[in-house]
C-alpha cells in the first residue's frame, strides 16, 4: 500500500491510501491522480483530477480554484469590496441588493438555522469584534460586551426579499460571515465545475471539508482515515466513500486559553461564549454546504442534541471526538475498524 494523500486536519486527520497499478487494458492510457494544494479562504485547499488525459485534468483543476477564487470575493467577510461586506456596512441602515448566489447563499444558511433552532446562525459574526482566534487577545472579554454583542445575533433578523433580492440586517452592529458553510459550498462548486469538464473521478478537500467522486485511478473507492485523537499517527477507523462528502470542523489551530480553559472558534449564538465539550465533529453526507453547517451545528448543540438531529436526518452521519477523548457516532455511521 502507498498512501497517496496525507491531509492532517489537527487532531483527526484524513487520508486517502491507493495502490499503484499497471495499465488495466493495453491501449488505453492509465488513469492518473493530479493534485494541486494551495490556500485559499484562508484555508489549506487540496484539488484532485483523477483522469487518463492529462491537459483535461489540468484544466479542470485550474478552473475549480478560479472558482474557488471567485466565490470567495463573493463571499468574504474581510474583504471590503465583497458584497457581503456591503451588506454589513448597511445593517440597520438598509437592504442591500446582491447577485442571485449570495442570495441563495444567504437563504440556505436560514434553513439550516431554522433547523438547528439557531445552533447555526450566520449573524454569529457581529461577535468577531469581541472574540479573536488569532492569537492577539490577551484576556477574557467583558460579561457586557458579549452581552451586548449577542443582543446583534438572531437569523431571524436577516431580512430577505425574493423580489428585489435584497438582503436587510435589521440592527445596527449585525454582521454576518460564512465561515462555517463557505467552504463546503466552495467545495460543491469545485467539483460541479470540473464535472461538468469531464472529470468522472475527483476529490476536494477544502480545508477539512472535503467532497469526492468517482474512485481513486486504481478503481477502488476512496478511504478516509480517522486518527486516534489519542495519537494523531494511529488511525482509529477507516471510512469508504463514493460519491459523498465528508467534513470536519474544529480547528485546533483557532482557539484561545484563559485560566487554563480551552475555548474554541464555535461560537454558540446564544450565549455569545465559544461551545465547550466537543473537539471534533465529522459529518458524513453527500452535501458538502450542509455537511459544513452542520458540523459547526453539533458542536453548538453539544453531543447529546447533536446526535440526536442527526439521527433524524436521512443520509447524514456523523463522528464527534469529545473532550475527553471519547467517539460518539450517529446511529448509521459504518466505519471500519482497523
Ligand atoms: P472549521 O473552521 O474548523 O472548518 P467550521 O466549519 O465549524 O470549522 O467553521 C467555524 C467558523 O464558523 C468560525 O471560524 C466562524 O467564522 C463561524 N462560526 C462560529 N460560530 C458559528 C455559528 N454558531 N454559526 C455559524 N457560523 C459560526
Ligand atoms: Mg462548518
Amino acid at each position: 500500500m502507498k498512501i497517496i494523500k496525507f491531509l492532517i486536519i489537527n487532531t483527526l486527520c484524513l487520508f486517502v491510501m491507493g495502490k499503484s497499478h499497471p495499465l488495466q487494458a493495453q491501449n488505453k492510457r492509465e488513469a492518473k491522480a493530479h493534485n494541486k494544494v494551495l490556500k485559499l479562504m484562508g484555508s489549506r485547499f487540496e484539488v484532485t483530477a483523477v483522469s487518463e488525459n492529462d491537459s483535461l485534468a489540468w484544466q479542470a483543476i485550474n478552473a475549480a480554484i478560479d472558482e474557488i477564487t471567485r466565490i470567495e470575493r463573493l463571499i468574504s467577510s474581510w474583504d471590503t469590496k465583497s458584497q457581503t461586506s456591503a451588506v454589513n456596512r448597511q445593517a440597520g441602515i438598509k437592504a442591500v441588493q446582491v447577485d442571485e448566489e449570495l442570495f441563495r447563499l444567504i437563504a440556505r444558511s436560514l434553513k439550516v438555522s431554522k433547523l438547528t433552532d439557531g445552533a447555526f446562525d450566520i449573524s454569529f459574526a457581529s461577535i468577531d469584534k469581541i472574540w479573536k482566534f488569532d492569537g492577539s487577545m490577551e484576556k477574557m472579554p467583558h460579561e457586557d460586551k458579549i452581552a451586548a454583542s449577542v443582543a446583534k445575533i438572531n437569523y431571524e433578523n436577516i431580512l430577505l426579499n425574493e423580489d428585489k433580492k435584497t438582503v436587510f440586517l435589521r440592527k445596527q452592529g449585525m454582521k454576518i460571515g460564512f465561515g462555517a458553510i463557505g467552504k463546503g459550498y466552495a467545495a460543491n462548486r469545485a467539483k460541479q465545475v470540473m464535472q461538468a469538464l469531464g472529470i468522472k473521478a475527483g476529490l476536494v478537500n477544502a480545508g477539512g471539508d472535503l467532497t469526492a467522486w468517482g474512485q481513486q485511478a486504481d478503481g477502488k473507492n476512496w478511504r478516509i482515515a480517522i486518527a486516534d485523537p489519542n495519537d494523531k499517527t494511529k488511525v482509529l477507523a477507516w471510512l469508504a466513500i463514493k460519491n459523498t462528502a465528508i467534513v470536519t470542523s474544529g480547528d485546533y489551530e483557532r482557539f484561545v486559553t484563559f485560566d487554563g480553559k480551552r475555548y474554541a472558534h464555535i461560537i454558540n449564538p446564544r450565549t455569545g461564549y465559544p461551545t465547550t465539550g466537543i473537539k471534533s465533529v465529522t459529518i458524513v453526507c453527500p452535501d458538502a454546504e450542509i455537511g459544513d453547517a452542520l458540523a459547526t451545528s453539533v458542536f453548538v448543540l453539544g453531543e447529546k442534541a447533536g446526535l440526536s438531529l442527526i439521527n433524524q436526518l436521512k443520509g447524514v452521519e456523523c463522528l464527534i471526538i469529545t473532550d475527553e477523548n471519547e467517539v460518539k457516532t450517529s446511529e448509521n455511521l459504518e466505519l471500519n475498524y482497523l
